[in-house]
């Protein structure tokens, strides 16, 4: 799942670290060479608030999806591993309603672990990214770097903490 990209500083060509990551991850959509500090503009990364409703729920659709293809293939996995390698009979004879009833029962509960572990993860991805997107400084960082346009600026702008208009 997910594009791997390595790209290298365009100014010294250090390699840039930290762009190992999925396709459309939820990050800085920027960064920095380690060596000669450019500032390296990533176009397959970008915040939360930065996507619109439309892109945030695109994206909630993709993790239950990947989350329902995880589980399938878990299950499948796990049969395989326990009929060919074990050499546990997995259709042992039952009547096919039984065995359907084990194979979704099965299916569920592993989609219920992967969803769960996977949506904690979004969880915290998006509260980090929140948390980055209510520093001013940072919303200005973007804003400089073109990584806005001029509507989520704004709403970035005029959210941001609680506590600043307290
Ligand atoms: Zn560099």
């Amino acid at each position: 799942m997910g594009i791997y990209v390595q790209r290298s500083c365009p100014k010294c060509k250090t390699i840039l670290e930290g762009l190992t990551r999925d396709y459309r991850a939820i990050g800085p959509p920027f960064v920095e060479c380690k060596v000669c500090g450019t500032v390296v503009k990533l176009s397959h990364i970008e915040e939360w608030d930065m996507k619109d409703v439309v892109n945030k729920f695109g994206y909630i659709l993709i993790h239950i999806w990947t989350n329902l293809l995880f589980s399938i293939f878990g299950c499948v996995l796990v049969g395989l591993f326990l009929e060919f390698v074990l050499g546990i009979e997995i259709d042992s004879g039952e009547s096919t309603e039984k065995f359907g009833t084990i194979i979704l029962g099965a299916w569920l509960i592993t989609f219920i672990i992967v969803s769960l572990i996977r949506t904690l993860g979004l969880i915290k991805r998006i509260r980090q990214s929140r948390r980055r997107t209510q520093d001013s400084e940072y919303i200005e960082k973007l804003n400089r770097l073109c990584c806005l346009d001029k509507l989520t600026y704004d709403l970035l702008k005029h959210r941001r903490t609680p506590s600043d208009n307290r």
